[in-house]
């Protein structure tokens, strides 16, 4: 436990470099975030998804920081000095639980009660999944699969959500965050029918994909996820358990292995050229798409693309 003991200790040094400079709460969020407006308020996210959900219902009148750096694998994040400081300049944190980031759940849960903390796991609406269980080590609290980002539908309750802890610290604002709640429902339902929609007749319904991430989109839209690693990417197979993914893939009738972009797509190729397979991508949104497949991208441009490609991969009926 050496690891807990080092991210208490940091926060400690964090929160007494507060208490001694007493410009820390307000400078620190601004001096990392994009927002120029000085009336924004300062929110921190843990990862691209719930940073686009917020800065989409909060637009000009927040200032989001994220907590996962640009490429940087969120499973196993180890928090900055710079993102503890940024917690703790926070008016609102929202973040994912369930031991999807160890260390940004310590943090969090060592800040200040005036401080909105929100996991979105818990929003109402939103719907947990157990954690693939048969991939080795079942590390979760609760076992719970993190990865409710990839079904809009819940993504429409995280957004609820949001626009309501906003408008509960920021009254003032908060029918304007209700509103552009209800605008980014509306896109999300329609990313929502697009996938229903191409997902609907296809010969294939198994996708087998780099790791456990598709559960959550797999359940809703009737298809059976096979994932080569677990629910995070360090539970690699063994190369019986590769064989027996490969096995399961064939009966299956795979024709399309899946891979993440920014992962290495070695084990998605061994399964494909074991079943004589393709490979395509199928993005988790676990990292910035800007940065990791281009400019102008976000998650509604990311979801679509992953609706075509599934459909494609399955061979479904358009
Ligand atoms: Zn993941």
């Amino acid at each position: 436990m050496t690891y807990g003991f080092r991210a208490t200790a940091l926060t400690g040094i964090a929160l007494s470099a507060c208490v001694l400079v007493s410009a820390c709460s307000s400078g620190n969020g601004e001096s990392i975030g994009s927002s120029e407006q000085s009336d924004a308020l300062p929110v921190v996210a843990n990862f691209y998804p719930i940073e686009w959900l917020v800065q989409e219902i909060g637009k000009e009148s927040v200032s989001v920081v994220g907590l996962t750096p640009t490429g940087a694998e969120p499973h196993d994040l180890s928090l900055d000095p710079k993102s503890i400081t940024a917690l703790e300049g926070a008016k609102a944190v929202f973040y994912l639980g369930s031991d999807f980031q160890p260390d940004v759940q310590r943090a969090v849960d060592q800040l200040p009660e005036d401080i909105a903390v929100s996991d979105l796991l818990t929003s109402p609406g939103v719907t947990l999944l157990d954690a693939p269980g048969d991939l080795g080590k079942e590390s979760l609290t609760g076992n719970k699969d993190p990865h409710v980002w990839l079904d809009p539908s819940q993504m429409q309750a995280m957004a609820v959500e949001v626009a309501a802890v906003l408008g509960s610290i920021d009254p003032a604002r908060a029918e304007q965050f209700d509103s552009n709640a209800k605008e980014l429902i509306r896109k999300l339902q329609s990313v929502d029918d697009e996938l229903r929609g191409k997902l609907k007749d296809c010969e294939v319904t198994t996708i087998v994909t780099s790791h456990a991430a598709f559960n959550y989109l797999a359940q809703r839209y009737g298809l059976t996820q096979i994932a080569i690693a677990g629910v995070s990417k360090d539970e690699q197979p063994d190369p019986a358990t590769l064989e027996e993914i490969a096995r399961d893939a064939k009966a299956a009738g795979v024709r399309t292995v899946f891979f993440e972009e920014q992962l290495s797509p070695e084990l998605s190729e061994t399964v494909a050229s074991e079943i004589g397979a393709n490979v395509d991508l199928l993005a988790a949104l676990e990292f910035d798409p800007e940065e990791a497949i281009g400019p102008g991208q976000d998650y509604i441009s990311v979801m679509k693309d992953n609706a075509q490609r599934l459909s494609r991969g399955l061979g479904c009926v358009d």
